[in-house]
């Protein structure tokens, strides 16, 4: 069956805008990290798609590496876009990323221009698409000069073949370069992704600040610490979660989760149970109270997750009580 999405998809999602830029994004994008790769079920992926594009999700995350294999995420999303999102392709802002080790030898990995106006090409291909929206530099390269970084991402706008670039995970003082770099060469670094949640806030410690400072957008990755801050790990690992799954690149493993960790979920539970929320709700609602954030980006493996996860908009604001308990508790 053709898809049709939902008409009133524009009328539940708030939208933020990105720093100081043009777009707006959903509070609530897709993240495509897990759960579209290859050992994962086409249908299931569909699904999550258009339920998030039904919601008013106008924005999906991707990068080259993800999947397993790398690059199926982004071949699985080009299969799916060619059935049900090319008449809305101006709807949508989809993202890709590198940076990370994506093919053999010294130009698939970290921060040449080599490897990132290569690894742009191969995306677009997999995804079936002429530009992508935004393109990330994945994570600060040490051994190349940042103008190289900058001077590809600068390149990759001039030939049209991304309309924004953003960096992901650069820290504080690299960031501002950066974006300094950049400007100087008329490009305006659109967006940073690093990753935020209740259990790690390093963004706190000086990020937040130099985005906005800036007028860049920020958007959160791994908001739900990769299924921790939900009601799944409550009672222990169960089997269908991403931790007793072993899907490597990264994937939260076992021996992460200690029992006291899994004491100060519960505890977070009660709150976001006195709050009517689910953990996994409040947790994003903890991100959104702040108007720095423009959006957080959620992993989803079914669609009932994403159902319970949009609530969160019904809900973000919290009482001096609320947050002193949380914190309370992170504290722990
Ligand atoms: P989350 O922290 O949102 O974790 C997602 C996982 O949480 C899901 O797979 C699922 O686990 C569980 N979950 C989600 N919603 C619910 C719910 N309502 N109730 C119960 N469980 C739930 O995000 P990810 O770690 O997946 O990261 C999100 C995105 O961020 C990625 O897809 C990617 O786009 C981006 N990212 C970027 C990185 C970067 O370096 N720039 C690095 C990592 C991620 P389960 O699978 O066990 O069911």
């Amino acid at each position: 069956m053709s898809y049709l999405p939902n008409e009133n998809r524009y009328q539940q999602m708030e939208y933020r805008r990105c720093g100081k830029s043009g777009i707006l994004l959903p509070a609530l994008s897709l993240g495509l990290w897990h759960n579209f790769g290859d050992i994962d079920t086409l249908s299931n992926a569909q699904s999550i798609l258009r339920l998030a594009f039904d919601n008013g999700i106008t924005h999906f995350d991707l990068a080259n590496n993800y999947g397993p294999p790398p690059g199926a995420a982004e071949s699985n999303f080009g299969k799916i876009f060619k059935t049900d999102f090319l008449p809305y392709r101006d709807e949508l802002i989809i993202s890709t990323k590198a940076g990370w080790k994506m093919w053999e030898g010294p130009y698939g990995d970290y921060g040449s221009k080599k490897y990132l106006v290569a690894s742009l090409d191969q995306s677009l291909k997999r995804m079936g698409l002429d530009y992508v929206d935004i393109f990330y530099h994945h994570r600060p390269d040490p051994n190349t000069p940042l103008e190289e970084t900058m001077a590809a991402l600068h390149l990759m706008v001039q030939q049209g073949k991304a309309l924004y670039v953003g960096i992901s995970s650069y820290p504080p003082e690299t960031t501002q370069k950066a974006v300094d770099i950049l400007a100087k060469m008329g490009t305006h670094c659109l967006i940073h992704q690093p990753k935020y949640s209740m259990l790690d806030r390093w963004v706190e410690d000086g990020l937040l600040q130099t985005l906005e400072q800036n007028g860049v957008g920020c958007i959160a990755f791994s908001p739900l610490a990769q299924g921790l801050l939900t009601n799944k790990y409550l009672n222990g690992i169960p089997e269908n979660s991403r931790a007793a799954s072993h899907r490597g690149n990264g994937a939260i493993e076992e021996n992460a989760i200690t029992p006291e960790l899994i004491k100060k979920i519960n505890a977070l539970n009660n709150v976001a149970q006195q709050r009517n929320q689910s953990l996994a709700q409040m947790a994003l609602a903890w991100i959104l109270k702040d108007p720095r954030i423009t959006s957080v980006i959620v992993g989803i493996s079914k669609p009932e997750q994403l159902t319970d996860s949009l609530m969160a908009l019904k809900h973000y604001s919290f009482s001096n009580e609320e947050l002193k308990q949380i914190e309370a508790i992170l504290a722990e």
